[in-house]
């Protein structure tokens, strides 16, 4: 059987990043796990790629997401460019259709200063100004965060798994996960029929983080929902109607989704996008019922779960149900941002972008955790909840998750530091 030290389930972005540091840290072997042929081949790619400046999140309740977006876009920055990806600034405005909306913009501009952005990357303009900086589009206020960029997450993790290659890690791609052994140390089975054993399991299977757990035994009480995000590409003739990334104040800040935004990518489409439709799996990217055998047991998991409490919100019911029409009608979905971009047309978006699917943890209350969770587990550390911003944040939050394995005397091996891209200690 084969056998390593540390192994780590899941080659998305956070898998990749966790297993950079270890590998510049130690001389172990450190394999990671994905079941595709590739890295990133789910959340880490199919995501809006905004490098996001943490104005918008709440210290107090989002603080482990908002620090690691902050300390990470300096390190996006300098990897981005040493190895020649896209890194496009192209800036956010955050705007409020009324009063109301306006106060909540007044809480982000103290809220982006708590999490550590400079004074001068954020400005609040009131309509005219923000008519003068982008003239289709319509609001009450707006907060101009400047430091927002476009990016490539998908060839930004595959940049990452080179270089982890190159300390030693090893990718053990096209193997999935089945089952887990765990008695004087972890033995992973996977699906096709092979083996490895390791002293350390860490988890970071994204949307599968959650059942990963249970399989060690922990995290029981939690359970998961699935929300795909769909885009519409806009035609090449439409692509400059806004030059800004465009975000609205979300209707229900209790919900962990933003309204459809108009978003600009690396490449120089434009998009809109992404709503937030329920699906019974983090691997439904069309259709709404998929595999019947999972849709009738994520089903079961819904009304006997912790999401029961859910479907009892009203606010919830009704943020569902425009979710739904928003993804069977390309004319409701853009009708959402006709409202703060009125030239904006069904027409102008003929083509689907690539959906990506948040699998937030839903606790025995039934309310969604509001930020990442980490749990110990026997011989293993678990990753739950790790949404958006996550992308942005992986580079530090990965770091923090190594020294508190460190600090936890979890990481019982001789350190061995090589030359590295990021400064680990001055990071954590
Ligand atoms: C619609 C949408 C828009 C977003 N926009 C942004 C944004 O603009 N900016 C931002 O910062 N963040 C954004 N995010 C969040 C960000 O993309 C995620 O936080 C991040 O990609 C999560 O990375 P991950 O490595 O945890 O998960 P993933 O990328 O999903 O990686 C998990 C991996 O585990 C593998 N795996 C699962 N189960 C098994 C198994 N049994 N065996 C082997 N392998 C397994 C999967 O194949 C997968 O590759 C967005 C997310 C969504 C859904």
């Amino acid at each position: 059987m084969a056998k390593c030290n540390v192994a780590i389930i899941g080659g998305g972005l956070l898998g990749t990043c966790i297993s950079y540091w270890l590998s510049s840290l130690y001389d172990i072997e450190v394999v990671v796990i994905e079941k595709e042929p590739e890295v990133a081949m789910h959340t880490s790619s199919r995501n809006t790629g905004v490098v996001h400046s943490p104005f918008y999140l709440n210290p107090e309740k989002k603080g482990k997401l908002a620090k690691a977006a902050f300390v990470s876009h300096d390190l996006w920055k300098r990897f981005a460019e040493k190895k020649g990806l896209a890194w496009k600034t192209v800036g956010t405005l955050e705007i409020a259709l009324d009063d109301t909306q306006h106060k909540i913009l007044e809480k982000y501009l103290k809220w982006g200063i708590q999490n550590g952005i400079s004074e001068k990357d954020l400005e609040l303009l009131d309509r005219n100004e923000v008519a003068k900086k982008e003239p289709n589009v319509s609001c009450h206020s707006a907060v101009f965060c400047k430091t927002d960029v476009a990016v490539d997450y998908g060839k930004l993790t595959q940049e990452l798994k080179n270089e982890s290659q190159k300390n030693g890690t090893k990718f053990l791609l096209n193997h999935k996960v089945e089952s887990i052994e765990n008695k004087n140390e972890p033995v992973i089975n996977f699906e096709n029929k092979t083996q490895l054993s390791c002293d350390f399991v860490i988890n970071c299977a994204g949307g599968y983080s959650l059942d990963i757990a249970k399989k060690f035994g922990v995290a029981m009480q939690y359970s998961s929902l699935h929300f795909r995000g769909e885009y519409w590409i806009a035609q090449k003739e439409y692509t400059d109607l806004v030059k800004t990334n465009i975000y609205s104040v979300p209707n229900y800040p209790d919900f962990p989704f933003l309204d459809p935004h108009w978003i600009l990518r690396a490449d120089g489409r434009s998009e809109v996008g992404p709503n937030a439709v329920p699906v019974p799996s983090p691997e439904t990217y069309s259709g709404y019922i998929g595999n019947v055998e999972t849709f009738i047991s994520k089903l079961i998991d819904v009304v006997t779960g912790n999401a029961r409490n859910l479907l009892l919100n009203a606010d919830f019911m009704n943020l569902v149900a425009k979710e739904w029409l928003s993804s069977i009608s390309k004319v409701v979905m853009i009708e959402r941002v006709q409202k703060f971009i009125p030239k904006v047309k069904p027409e102008y978006f003929l083509e689907r972008g690539t959906a990506g699917i948040r699998t937030p943890i839903i606790t025995p209350e039934g309310k969604f955790l509001p930020d990442v969770v980490e749990i110990e587990g026997p011989n293993s550390y678990h990753i739950l909840n790790y949404n958006s911003p996550g992308a942005t944040g992986a580079p530090a939050y990965s770091a923090y998750v190594v020294k508190s394995l460190q600090e936890k005397g979890l990481l019982d091996y001789t350190t061995h530091t090589k030359e590295s891209i990021w400064n680990f200690e001055k990071i954590t």
